[in-house]
């Protein structure tokens, strides 16, 4: 039986590595949409805050040449008010002044609104289109880390897969149902070590007697809480199978 557990634990430390593949690819492929989402958010973001800069600047300029023009609208009726001839046609001047003299002032109260408009969104841009050459940054070096792994892992698969068909040809059929029984249920770890006499996958303390039997490495001994097999690893020891 000796052989035999051995074959198992070899068998456990494949599915285990290409356990581990998985988690590495896992991750950086959400990571990415991750970043990529926040990059289309931020993009539009910035689009937004610079169009509204544009859209304030241009009414800014249009309200800036009104004023001009009603500025010398201006200065033509305070001009005319000294050839006037009539009482009438002075009130009627004065009463054009006082009308242009206000549009003026509104309007200048407008060019004030939107430089505050433009002063305020000019730091939002800025920092915003820092912070989106930060994200791209970071996105290429993930995409690049992705290739990198795609490639890395397709190569230890095909190693790994390769491995475990010749493996599991040495092992017993039914040995090795027990073991794919048992792998199911357990999130892929169906052989387990002992780790300071405990079970470590439950974690269940184990009699000494249980792990003297165990440390033979001579038998199949399930652990009774959480039905893993229980083996020796020890770690200066070799695992290789003994032929
Ligand atoms: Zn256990």
């Amino acid at each position: 039986m000796e052989y035999e557990l051995r074959l198992l634990v070899e068998l456990q430390d494949i599915d285990s590595a290409f356990l581990k593949l998985e988690q590495l690819k896992g991750t950086l492929p959400e990571e990415i949409k991750q970043l990529k989402k926040q990059l289309d958010n931020l993009t539009q973001k910035l689009e937004e805050d610079e169009q509204s800069n544009i859209n304030a600047e241009i009414e800014r300029h249009k309200a800036e040449l009104e004023i001009k023009a009603l500025e010398e609208q201006l200065a033509k009726y305070k001009q005319q008010i000294y050839s006037v001839k009539t009482n009438r046609e002075y009130d009627a001047i004065t009463a054009e002044v006082e009308t242009t003299e206000i549009e003026i002032s509104d309007l200048e109260t407008q060019v004030l609104e939107l430089l505050d408009v433009e002063q305020k969104l000019k730091p939002v841009v800025e920092q915003e289109k820092a912070e989106l050459a930060a994200l791209e940054s970071t996105l290429k070096l993930k995409k690049l880390e992705l290739d990198e792994l795609l490639g890395k892992t397709q190569k230890e698969q095909e190693e790994l897969s390769l491995k475990r068909s010749e493996l599991i040809k040495k092992i017993d059929k039914p040995l090795l149902s027990t073991y794919e029984r048992i792998r199911k249920g357990k999130n892929g770890y169906a052989v387990v070590p002992i780790a300071n006499g405990c079970c470590s996958s439950c974690y269940r303390n184990l009699p000494p007697q249980t792990i003297i039997e165990i440390k033979k490495m001579n038998q199949l001994i399930f652990c009774q809480t959480c039905g893993c097999l229980l083996v020796y690893k020890n770690n200066e020891e070799s695992t290789e199978i003994k032929k």
